[in-house]
């Protein structure tokens, strides 16, 4: 079984996991966002692919979803004593290696596809993970503040905590953009498409925003997770760039943003399980089922789920 998994960061990543234990013999493929990749100190960070790559590989702060385990923070602390911001993106010392090693890398020519698996020959995250673009695509945030300052995505959603409302979120460089090597032909080959619960604009809809990925996904089955459980997301602000594209923060209100054109079926939690006949989601298969990620055995029963419906979709 082939599976091509869209991929934002803690969300899909705790997915994936559960994909991992549901289809032990699958070959997984994970088209990660870059959109909320950002420069700190000379240094590329890619937060979405680092979630993935070091929770499928062993590596991930289980406690925070993001980071390194067993982190110290003596890199950040010294940088402090300079005057030497950004202080509220938090890297520890063993992450910093991580983005030491991926600059360097870049910085001798080689696009982000190679060393992203280049740093997965360490990690062996048992699936092929591949960003959505070599080419730099960032996701920019239009705040409705007094400037309508235009900022990156982290600084909106990590200085700012989402709390200043925004007005547009651009994936910027996105229209120039190619999908990386293997993007297009993954999704080709597919028995079929997932999406893991993860952000609908700023991870998943980033990705689709790469000119062929959507028309490729669209092409195949495609089975969705809702990030949104009555009415709210389950853990993060998802809800404010659902408010900012003007799409009501509900499961029936995501799914029918992705559209039947896209989405051939759509798991909602058993709270939402009005939507499984909701006339706005006529043409999608809906189920309803516990979607707490709570542990491996629950998110397992949630990807198996998703490959059950798409299995019999296809
Ligand atoms: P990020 O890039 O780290 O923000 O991660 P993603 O975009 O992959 O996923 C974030 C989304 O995961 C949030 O918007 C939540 O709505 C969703 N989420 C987190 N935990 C759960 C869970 O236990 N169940 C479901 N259904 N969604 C979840
Ligand atoms: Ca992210």
């Amino acid at each position: 079984m082939r599976i091509t998994v869209l991929a934002g960061g803690v969300g899909a990543a705790r997915f994936l996991r559960g994909v991992q234990a549901a289809a032990p013999g699958a070959q997984i493929t994970v088209i990660g966002n870059t959109g909320d990749d950002i420069t700190l100190f000379g240094l590329r960070v890619c937060p979405d692919l680092d979630t993935v790559m070091y929770t499928l590989g062993g590596g991930i702060s289980e406690e925070q979803g993001w980071g390194r385990a067993d982190e110290s923070f003596s890199i950040r602390d010294e940088l402090a004593a300079y005057g030497a911001g950004p202080s509220w993106f938090t890297l520890g010392d063993r992450d910093f290696a991580t983005h030491i090693l991926r600059t360097q890398l870049l910085a001798a020519g080689k696009p982000l596809s190679e060393v992203t698996r280049r740093l997965c020959e360490r990690w062996q995250p048992g699936v092929e993970l591949l960003p959505m673009s070599d080419d730099k695509v960032e996701t920019h945030v239009l705040l409705d503040d007094a400037e309508r300052s235009l900022v990156h995505f982290q600084e909106w959603w990590v200085r700012l905590h989402a709390a200043v409302p925004a007005l547009a979120i651009t994936a910027a460089g996105a229209q120039g953009a190619r999908p990386a090597p293997g993007v297009l032909e993954a999704i080709a080959d597919a028995d079929f498409v997932l999406f893991p619960p993860s952000n609908p604009v700023v991870s998943i809809g980033t990705i689709l925003s790469v000119p062929g990925i959507r028309d490729a996904a669209g092409a195949k089955t495609v089975v969705g997770v809702s990030p949104i459980i009555g009415g709210a997301p389950v853990r993060g602000m998802a809800d404010a760039c659902l408010a900012a594209i003007g799409v009501r923060t509900s499961a029936v209100g995501v799914a029918a943003h992705y559209g039947p054109d896209l989405l051939n079926g759509w798991l909602v939690d058993e709270q939402d399980k009005a939507a499984t006949d909701d006339p706005a989601l006529a043409g999608l298969q809906v189920r309803a089922l516990p979607l707490y990620m709570r542990d491996l055995a629950a998110t397992a029963a949630i990807a198996q789920a998703a490959i059950d419906l798409a299995r019999e979709l296809t």
